[in-house]
């Protein structure tokens, strides 16, 4: 089922999708409309200028047909219909004149000009439809792609591969529930014949989603379950005190019970299974390392999972400074290192020569193993799919698992989730931190905030500026890192350093950007989210968000958090004209939790059909709020079908767990 073979995609098409994340068959029938346009029915005088509508009538004029160069075409018409007459354009459908005689009906759709009394149409068909409405489904593009182009590639793939593509859903679930088969629900949800069967196709995708999700955490859970399975190991808690003492901080209380609690499930023969919570800036970071430490001394090894190489360099920094008077082997593995340097990591984890391993999930490639790895540390652990989760997880035999998470999901969905497992949590922040002020500005503020900008750089302190793009692109005028960059430069280049970051840049060009950073010799740094999760200079003092609307409020939240990490006060400003009042909260609030509520209830809301959500828990189809329902009965028949021993193997044959073997 390779994308190259289906029919219409050449190379150019190959790499545009890919750029968008689709490499497979699969990928291309399940990247689902974000958004369907329903056409009504139109009528000219009840229309408004710029609807999109549908439109039948009789051909009353000769099409003129007018050709440019370069192969463009136009043809104007005029067109009779109940509600008047109405003049029609259509670019490019040159062929259709001999169809177009006069008298003849035919159905248009497209864009109404009110004014010039003209509908540019995207379509015109010979016949009448018979619906009152026609849904049509927009795709998110890529420069260089049409909607059309992706309707035509996802419908050849359904078309050619339709029956091949895997289906999730038992045979029982699927008569329980009445559900179409996988390739009319994709049929469907890719050509919605009525509103009525594209919900209900919408819902069956949705539970399929959500299903084997949910199978794939009930499956951990019951592997994670079985009894005295884990490593029971004598920890010398005398040797980690005295290590506390030496650090430049003392640990807060919720740090040291949750540290107590880790340390408690290394001891023990069960397996550890812990999810450490904690908003950003709770200082969890530091109680990984102890409990890597411990992990040490005890005799295993440990790996240290993080979403971003920004981030695993990082840790790796930090946790290497902290050791330094110890003579235990740190290494870092990320995908950039070169292949000699990898496969001189790979021997060291091999013959247990290194400790401690911190990296991205290059960590789970298959050519890594571990001599004895005894504890598994995933950091923001909402960033990870439950494959990768499950891959590292078996990479010892029965290493003890650590989740840490800034939580960005609401305590009843995480219950939901992540209800296998144990929870500590860091309530306080480490004492002294101030609360960082927040402000919302608009876009004619801009001297407010440079000004604002000047007084904390005279102060020594660094500034990170946050854009939504990186460079400019044809259709969308949002704030782009370029831009910034020479605005910035305007305002303070003369005095002060000021450099970008962002993810299509190189990993070694992004690691030297954040040392240069942290060694403070940038102050202004601007980027994209990139630098969203975790990163940790607490020298900076100031975040300035450019078109805040355009984010969620729990990513506004963890951006937020890269501030106010020290006993420094820090500035947040929001920049946005519109959408004042869900920021607001963000003025008001500096609780990730309750943050992450109102992100709950406020997303995606009104839009009957909204089904793409850019989000932690990333879906193609399904939303945990909107979807709650589902995801609840989706649990509950998964935990019910997973009591079966043969259920499972068939499940796990479709491989739906990845890599994960039995054990
Ligand atoms: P997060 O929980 O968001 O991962 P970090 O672990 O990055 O937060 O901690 C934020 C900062 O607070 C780090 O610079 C860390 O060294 C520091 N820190 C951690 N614990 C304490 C403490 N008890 N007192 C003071 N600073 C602390
Ligand atoms: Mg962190």
């Amino acid at each position: 089922m390779a994308l190259k073979d289906v029919k219409g995609i050449g190379p150019r098409a190959l790499i545009l999708l890919s750029k968008m994340g689709i490499t497979s068959v699969e990928d291309l029938v399940t990247h689902y409309p974000f958004r369907y346009d329903v056409l009504v029915r139109g009528n000219l005088q009840e229309a408004q200028d710029e609807d999109h509508i549908i439109i039948d009538g009789k051909v009353e004029s000769a099409p003129i047909l007018m050709r440019f160069k370069a192969g463009l075409n136009k043809m104007n018409f005029r067109l009779v219909t109940s509600s008047g007459i109405v003049g029609v354009s259509i670019f490019n459908r040159a062929f259709l004149k001999r169809q177009l005689l006069v008298g003849t009906g035919v159905t248009v759709i497209g864009k109404y000009d009110k004014k010039k009394n003209v509908i540019t149409a995207s379509e015109i068909k010979m016949e009448p439809l018979s619906s009152k409405a026609k849904i049509e489904p927009v795709y998110h593009l890529t420069n260089g792609l049409t909607q059309k182009q992706m309707s035509t590639f996802i419908n050849m793939s359904l078309l050619m591969y339709g029956k091949e593509i895997p289906d999730y859903i038992p045979q029982e679930l699927m008569e329980k529930y009445q559900f179409v088969n996988k390739r009319t629900a994709l049929n469907i949800v890719h050509n919605p014949p009525s509103e009525e069967k594209l919900k209900a196709a919408m819902i069956r995708l949705k539970y399929e989603e959500l299903f084997a999700f949910m199978f794939k955490i009930n499956y951990l859970k019951k592997r994670n379950k079985q009894k005295n399975s884990g490593l029971k190991r004598e920890i010398p808690r005398d040797k980690i005190n005295a290590f506390i003492e030496k650090l430049p901080f003392s640990l807060t209380a919720d740090q040291k019970a949750s540290l107590d609690e880790i340390l408690n499930d290394l001891e023990s023969e069960e397996r550890m299974n812990r999810l450490l919570q904690g908003d950003v800036g709770s200082g969890k970071t530091i109680l990984s390392f102890l409990a890597m430490y411990a992990n040490h001394l005890s005799g295993y090894q440990s790996a240290l999972m993080a979403p971003t190489e920004i981030l695993a360099t990082q840790h790796f920094h930090n946790m290497r400074t902290f050791f330094k008077d110890t003579n235990i082997q740190i290494e870092l593995l990320t995908g950039s290192l070169s292949k000699r340097a990898k496969q001189e990591i790979y021997k060291g984890l091999k013959d247990g020569s290194i400790d401690i391993v911190i990296g991205t999930h290059a960590l789970i490639q298959e050519e890594v193993e571990y001599a004895n790895l005894g504890l598994v540390i995933t950091d923001e652990q909402h960033r990870f799919g439950v494959n990768q989760r499950a891959n590292l997880e078996n990479k010892g035999r029965k290493p003890d698992t650590l989740y840490m998470s800034a939580t960005p999901i609401p305590r009843t969905y995480a219950l939901t989730i992540y209800g296998d497992m144990d929870i500590s949590t860091i309530k306080t922040r480490p004492a002294g931190r101030k609360k960082i002020q927040t402000i919302i500005k608009k876009n004619s503020e801009i001297k407010d905030v440079l000004a604002l900008m000047l007084e904390e750089l005279k102060k020594g302190h660094q500034i990170y500026v946050i854009a939504p793009l990186i460079e400019e692109s044809e259709n969308s005028d949002l704030t782009t890192v370029c831009q910034l960059k020479d605005q910035m430069h305007l305002a303070f280049g003369t005095h002060f350093q000021i450099d970008i970051i962002h993810g299509k840049m190189r990993s070694e060009a992004k690691e030297l950007i954040m040392q240069e950073f942290l060694q403070k010799k940038i102050q202004i740094l601007i980027s994209t989210t990139v630098i969203e999760v975790g990163v940790d200079v607490p020298n900076a003092t100031m975040m300035i968000i450019f078109d805040a609307n355009r984010f969620g409020l729990s990513t506004l939240h963890q951006l937020r958090g890269r501030v106010g990490r020290s006993d420094l006060s820090s500035t947040c400003i929001l920049i946005s004209d519109s959408d004042t009042k869900r920021l607001s909260i963000m003025e008001s609030c500096e609780d990730g939790f309750l943050i992450s509520e109102e992100d709950f209830k406020l997303r995606g809301h009104g839009d009957l059909f909204g089904t793409k959500q850019s989000g932690d828990m990333t879906f193609k189809i399904a939303n945990l709020k909107q979807d709650y329902k589902i995801l609840l009965q989706a649990k509950k028949d998964s935990q019910a079908y997973l009591t079966d021993k043969k259920n499972e193997d068939d499940l796990l044959k479709k491989e739906l767990i990845g890599s994960i073997q039995n054990g």
